[in-house]
């Protein structure tokens, strides 16, 4: 009998056009999410099993836990047989050591020539379990303890408690994405929640020192960090964007901005996506949120690009938007208080309902073509992953 990790990933057997690609990703990602925890790693139809080689169960299944797609993750006993008094003999040495008064036993049976049903299994396992260990009764609705049996072709597994898993697509089984990541509470959030709908994320951060600091580099940085755990790890290109937007500043209505600036965003973050074969943006827009977030600002401001934007937080409150941020831990990272590129040439009366026609008047007044190019070609690209010293000592 082995001590072995099942995984399971339920949802996903239901997408039948799909089933290989989404399979062949999630086995690549669990193998390269374990790739440091020695373990080794086989694959049957329905189920993966992970087996420590060490004692080291906390740390894989903690990983396992952050593993998009994997629905379900069992501590399971192998049991290379099918032979009911043998796995019989198994279960009562496991429930030797355990203390209950009721239990009920589950079966599945893959193994669709196995003479019995799954009924008759877990009949048959009831009465051994009876006969052996006294004092105990069956209770169906609200047993002690729930003792399930897996009867597959290559072996059979006995386990008592289900660990959720967190759900979601494997990432990268929908292509790619480049997330607009600031140093705020909304973009984290919008990373995550593509990520679990399969996106694997790239990352662009516009900095303008001296106006932006190192510290606030260094906090989108860590933020990066924080999705590496569920991305693997991100590609970080950070855009120099003090140029652009001292043009701005310089010859630019004030009023109008933020929109232009953020034109010029999107603009950038279109060119990098295509370069990295992206297919969508992602950002942290929130309806109604800052000026820069009416319906009339996102239309003006789209409309400089033809890739598709996704806004996954685009309907939530604040509130909810930071209920999330503390489950991924990124919240307190976000709150850290220093100055992003946005938030210093604030004007004081930002534009609510910009047009798009005066946005291209206004942008003919400066090169920024030009100023976007020697950005674009200038720009830093960082990998950033969960552990600090790959990531150059930046932090
Ligand atoms: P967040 O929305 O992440 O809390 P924020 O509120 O400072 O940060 P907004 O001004 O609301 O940012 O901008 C909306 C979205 O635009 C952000 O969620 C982010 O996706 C993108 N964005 C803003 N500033 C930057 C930046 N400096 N670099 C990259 N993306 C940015
Ligand atoms: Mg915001």
């Amino acid at each position: 009998m082995h001590k072995i990790i099942m995984i399971k990933y339920g949802e996903l057997s239901t997408k039948k056009g799909n089933i290989g690609l989404f399979l062949s990703t999630l086995k690549k990602n669990i193998e390269n999410n374990l790739k440091t925890a020695d373990v080794q790693i086989k694959f049957d139809k329905g189920r993966m099993f992970v087996i420590p080689k060490k004692d080291n169960y906390a740390e894989v299944m903690r990983i396992l836990k952050n593993t998009f797609g994997i629905h379900e993750i069992d501590i399971a006993y192998e049991i290379a047989s099918d032979d009911l008094q043998v796995i019989g003999s198994h279960v009562l040495e496991l429930l030797k050591k355990q203390e209950f008064k009721t239990f009920k036993v589950v079966t599945k049976r893959s193994n669709k020539n196995y003479p019995l049903t799954s009924m008759e299994i877990s009949k048959k396992m009831g009465g051994i379990i009876l006969k052996n260990i006294d004092n105990l009764k069956v209770d169906v609705h609200n047993p002690d303890i729930l003792v399930n049996i897996e009867i597959r072709t290559n072996a059979s597994y006995i386990y008592f408690e289900k660990e959720e898993g967190i759900g979601g697509y494997p990432v990268g089984v929908l292509g790619k994405g480049l997330l607009m990541l600031s140093g705020g509470i909304d973009s984290p959030v919008a990373g995550y929640l593509s990520i679990k709908r399969g996106v694997k994320l790239e990352a662009i951060y516009f900095e303008s020192p001296p106006h932006t600091s190192v510290a606030a580099k260094n906090k989108v940085i860590s933020l990066a960090r924080k999705l590496a755990i569920y991305n693997n790890e991100i590609k970080l290109h950070i855009i120099n964007f003090t140029d652009i937007q001292e043009a701005i500043y310089k010859n630019i209505p004030h009023e109008y901005l933020i929109t232009i600036m953020r034109r010029m965003m999107y603009r950038i973050s279109e060119k990098i996506a295509q370069n990295n074969k992206a297919k969508v943006l992602i950002n942290g827009e929130s309806i109604g949120q800052v000026a820069s977030q009416t319906l009339s600002s996102m239309a003006a401001i789209n409309e400089v690009i033809k890739m598709p934007v996704i806004r996954p937080v685009a309907c939530f409150d604040k509130i909810e938007i930071i209920d999330i941020a503390k489950q991924i831990d990124t919240y307190e990272t976000s709150i850290l208080p220093f100055e992003d590129c946005c938030t210093i040439f604030v004007p004081e009366h930002p534009v609510i309902n910009p047009e798009a026609k005066l946005c291209q008047e206004y942008e003919k007044l400066i090169d920024y073509k030009n100023l976007i190019n020697v950005a674009i070609k200038n720009h830093e690209v960082l990998k950033i992953n969960t552990e600090k010293e790959k990531t150059n000592n930046l932090l």
